[in-house]
C-alpha cells in the first residue's frame, strides 16, 4: 500500500487534493513555485521540498496539478524538474490539463528512468477538490491504475479508466469542450433574459430544474446574479483549455465550429481584465456588446 506521496502545486485544485491526503494520512511532501502557499501543509506536518527534484525523491507516488503545457515542461523536464530527481520504481501522476501529446511526451521520459506514468484529469472545481468530490480520469498501465484507485477514490467520488496513456488527457478535452458551451449558453441566455426584463430570480429557478440543468449552470447562474466572480477556475485556463481543444480538434480534423466563438469571448473578455476571474466572467464580454449588466436589483 502507498504510504509516501509528493504533491506539486498546490493552486485552487491541487491545493484540495494534498489537504485531502494529508487528512487521509499518507505522509506528503508538497512543493509550490510560490512557496508561501506551502505553509499551511508544513503546519500540518508536511515537509516543504525546495525543488521539484528534491520534493519528489523517496516518494513511491509523485501527483502534481499544473496551469499549463509549459508549466509542466518546466516542472517536469526543466533542471531541478521532476525527472532529474525521480528513480526507478515510483509512480507519477499528471493531473493538469493539457494536451495528450504532452501526456505521451512525459510517459516517454518516465518509461526511460523506469517509472510508471498516468494521466488522470480531473473533473469538478476548488470546491468539488476541497471536498474530495471530484470526477476522476485516469490512463496508464492497467496494474498501476489498480494499484492507486484505491487513492484516487479518496480524492474523488467517481474514477473511470480510459486505457492507454493520453485517453484520460483526451476526456478532459471533450468535458471542458462542453464545459466551455455550457458557460457560454448561460452566459448569452441571461444577457437575453436581462435584455427581455425577464426577473432573472425566476429565470434562474427555472434553469435549475429545467431537463437542460446542471450543476455548473446552477452555481455559475446563482453566482453571476450576485456578480460573485471569485475564482474556482480562472478564465484564462479556460481560454488555455480552448487553445488546446483547438490544436487537438484540429489535428483530427473534429469541427468544433461553437468552440471557435466561446474562444473569442473568452479572449475578450480577458482583454476586458477578467482573465485572473472565474470562467463564468466571460458573460462581461457579453454584456459589454449588449449594454447591460446582469443583476438582481
Ligand atoms: P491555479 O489555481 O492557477 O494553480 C496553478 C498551479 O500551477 C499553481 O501551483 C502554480 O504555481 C503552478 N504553476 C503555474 N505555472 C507554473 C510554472 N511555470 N512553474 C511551476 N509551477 C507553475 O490552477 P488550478 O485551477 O489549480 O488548475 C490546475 C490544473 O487543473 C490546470 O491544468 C487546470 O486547467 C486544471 N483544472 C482546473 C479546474 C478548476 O476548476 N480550477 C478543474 C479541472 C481541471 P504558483 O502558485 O506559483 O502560481
Amino acid at each position: 500500500m502507498i504510504k509516501t506521496i509528493s504533491y506539486l502545486g498546490l493552486g485552487n485544485m491541487g491545493g484540495g487534493m494534498a489537504s485531502n491526503l494529508l487528512k487521509g494520512g499518507y505522509k506528503l511532501t508538497v512543493w509550490n513555485r510560490s512557496v508561501e502557499k506551502c505553509e499551511p501543509f508544513a503546519r500540518k506536518g508536511a515537509r516543504v521540498a525546495g525543488t521539484p527534484a528534491d520534493a519528489v525523491r523517496n516518494a513511491e507516488l509523485v501527483m502534481y496539478s499544473l496551469s499549463n503545457d509549459k508549466a509542466v515542461e518546466e516542472v517536469v523536464f526543466g533542471a531541478k524538474g521532476i525527472l532529474s530527481g525521480i528513480n526507478e520504481g515510483q509512480i507519477a501522476i499528471d493531473m493538469s490539463t493539457v494536451l495528450p501529446a504532452t501526456s505521451l511526451r512525459e510517459q516517454e521520459a518516465y518509461t526511460k528512468h523506469g517509472v510508471d506514468f498516468l494521466d488522470a484529469p480531473v473533473f469538478g472545481s476548488k470546491k468539488e477538490s476541497a471536498d474530495a468530490k471530484l470526477w476522476i480520469i485516469a490512463a496508464g498501465n492497467k496494474a498501476i491504475f489498480e494499484k492507486v484507485k484505491p487513492l484516487l477514490e479518496q480524492l474523488g467520488q467517481t474514477v473511470h479508466y480510459f486505457g492507454k496513456n493520453g485517453n484520460a488527457a483526451v476526456m478532459k478535452l471533450v468535458g471542458n469542450l462542453i464545459v466551455a458551451l455550457e458557460m457560454e449558453a448561460l452566459a448569452e441566455g441571461l444577457v437575453l433574459a436581462q435584455k427581455a426584463g425577464l426577473d432573472l430570480n425566476t429565470v434562474m429557478e427555472v434553469l435549475k430544474v429545467a431537463d437542460f440543468r446542471s450543476p455548473l449552470i446552477a452555481s455559475n447562474g446563482q453566482n453571476i446574479l450576485r456578480r460573485d466572480f471569485s475564482t474556482s477556475f480562472a478564465l484564462k485556463l479556460m481560454l488555455k483549455d480552448a487553445g488546446l481543444i483547438e490544436k487537438f480538434a484540429k489535428s483530427l480534423e473534429s469541427p468544433i465550429p461553437a468552440l471557435h466563438v466561446v474562444e473569442k469571448n473568452l479572449e475578450s473578455a480577458t482583454a476586458l481584465g477578467f482573465g485572473k476571474e472565474n470562467a463564468s466572467a466571460v458573460i462581461k464580454a457579453l454584456e459589454k456588446e449588449a449594454g447591460v449588466e446582469v443583476k438582481v436589483r
